[in-house]
């Protein structure tokens, strides 16, 4: 800052005094008419925006993702159009449970939330750092939400809540021993993975379907963090991995990520073993390996924590032609809330504030018209109807999907396949761990789960045993329960 600025109201008028408010004579009353003083205090009470519900601590950064390989055979999304093309991207890297002034190196699941800013619009992957969730259907989702947060009485946390959700809910297994696992606490936002979870699809030129799996694999490798530290960092340096991932970018230092897909074609859905939309499976590699397609890198720090990381809105509903959604119950869901949870953060127009706007200028060509905070020219004189005959933006059917073959009555489905399957992944993970690994999941467990009513942790217990004996053993034994 070179050159000295006049202060002024937010209405552009010069302010004589910044330190001293008008009075009535040198020992009187403050007068009305101070309209500067009036306008600082009635903005500075409006600082603050909503909350997130979910994800309020979060930091993130702007970067670049580059594409490595040709996947056009699957997807005919422009920003994957060629080897070497190069695609505006902010990320924002969040814990899910803690408000927003929480600390960092809690055990947690991490936001992964990307928005790409392609010439075809905005492509947003919002993930987390883990392949599954705790459930598979939506309608649990705020009573899920609900065990993660305060006690309705008493506003502390509470370990109760969960494992009571969690005994009648044998999906979360396999996410249960993700999140009681090391990765559970990262060591930072560049040493964890990120994936789209759910099941997605591609569309290719020929407007063929395939279904997809997202993955961001750290370059970094993956580091967790032990909990006595995470804990003490909890207390000393609660915005820990903020500051580390801040640090790392200002000092060039660039995380970075190989950007891979799993691709199963539209027809083997049908009869693969898993249910392919139930998000708390993964596709086994060996059934669908990875396919490399590029790499993300974060590169640019924001500037402005409210205006970049905060005003950033991210919604699995926007896809770009060649990539779209897939029957997944919680894809589904979140196609609704998450634009939802927006506007009402946010307001109406949230995907016109600089953070969420199309870099493309061009792409945004709606009807949309007035509500709170429209700061830009509102669409001039232009038509705000449709059709119309003064030449404005129309629809453009090269942009359809195929369509997509559904069967059966309408009713209340469990996204599932199989008995009991709910309990085959969780124990291949606890299989793949090796035995200091396993100890360490159990005995995090049994720090949670040993603060509830014994008859819960045996409950818990079965079904852990239920996944593997030994798992189920290791935390009885950790427990201390025969
Ligand atoms: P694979 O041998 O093909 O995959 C093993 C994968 O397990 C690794 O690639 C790694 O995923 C992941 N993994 C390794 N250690 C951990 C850990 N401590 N916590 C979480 N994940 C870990 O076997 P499967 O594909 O059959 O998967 C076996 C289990 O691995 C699954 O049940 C699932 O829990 C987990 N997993 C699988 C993923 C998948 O897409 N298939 C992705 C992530 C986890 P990564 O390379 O992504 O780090």
């Amino acid at each position: 800052m070179s050159e000295k600025k006049t202060l002024t109201t937010a209405a552009g008028i010069p302010v004589p005094d910044n330190q001293t408010s008008l009075t009535a004579g040198k020992r009187g009353p403050t007068l009305m008419q101070d309209h500067y003083l009036l306008e600082k205090l009635a903005h500075f009470n409006r600082e603050r925006i909503p909350e997130r519900v979910v994800h309020a601590k979060a930091a993130g950064a702007h970067g670049v993702l580059t594409v490595t390989h040709d996947i056009t055979k699957y997807t005919r999304a422009k920003l994957f159009c060629e080897v070497g093309k190069k695609t505006e991207m902010f990320g924002r890297f969040s814990t899910v449970a803690g408000e927003k002034g929480s600390a960092d190196t809690v055990r947690d699941v991490r936001g992964f939330a990307l928005k790409f800013y392609t010439e075809e619009g905005n492509w947003d992957m919002v993930g987390n750092n883990t392949p599954t969730f705790f459930i598979r259907d939506a309608i649990k989702f705020p009573d899920f939400i609900h065990t993660q947060k305060r006690d309705p009485q008493t506003n502390a946390k509470r370990d109760f809540a969960q494992w009571d959700f969690w005994s009648q809910v044998p999906e979360a297994l396999h996410q249960i021993t993700i999140l009681f696992s090391d990765r559970g606490i990262p060591r930072g936002i560049p040493y964890m993975n990120g994936y789209g979870s759910h099941t997605y699809s591609l569309i290719n030129a020929k407007n063929e379907r395939f279904w997809v799996k997202f993955h961001f694999k750290t370059q970094q490798g993956i580091q967790c963090m032990p909990p006595e530290e995470a804990d003490r960092l909890a207390a000393e340096n609660p915005d820990y991995h903020t500051v580390q991932i801040f640090e790392a970018i200002e000092r060039g230092d660039f995380p970075k990520w190989t950007f891979s897909v799993q691709v199963m074609p539209e027809t083997e859905a049908e009869n693969y073993r898993w249910n392919p939309f139930d998000l708390t499976k993964v596709w086994p590699h060996a059934d669908y390996p990875l396919i490399e397609v590029g790499e993300m890198e974060l590169n640019r720090n924001p500037k402005n924590y409210f205006a970049e990381v905060e005003q950033s809105a991210f919604s699995p509903a926007n896809v770009v032609p060649g990539i779209s959604f897939s029957p997944c119950k919680m894809l589904q869901a979140r196609i609704f809330s998450y634009a939802d949870a927006s506007r009402y953060r946010l307001g109406a127009n949230f995907e016109r504030l600089p953070i969420n706007c199309p870099h493309a200028a061009k792409v945004q060509n709606t009807y949309q018209r007035d509500g709170a905070m429209r700061f830009d020219e509102n669409g001039g004189g232009d038509p705000n109807y449709e059709p119309n005959t003064m030449g404005g933006p129309v629809a453009d059917p090269q942009y359809a999907e195929p369509p997509l073959k559904i069967s059966g009555d309408a009713d209340r489905y469990e996204q599932k396949r199989g008995v009991d399957d709910d309990y085959v992944q969780p124990g291949n993970l606890f299989r793949l761990l090796g035995a200091e690994h396993q100890a360490r999941l159990c005995k995090n467990i049994a720090s949670s789960l040993g603060k509830v009513p014994k008859d819960l942790q045996e409950k818990m217990v079965t079904h852990f045993a239920k996944a593997d004996p030994a798992y189920g053993e290791g935390v009885a034994r950790a427990l201390g329960l025969k």
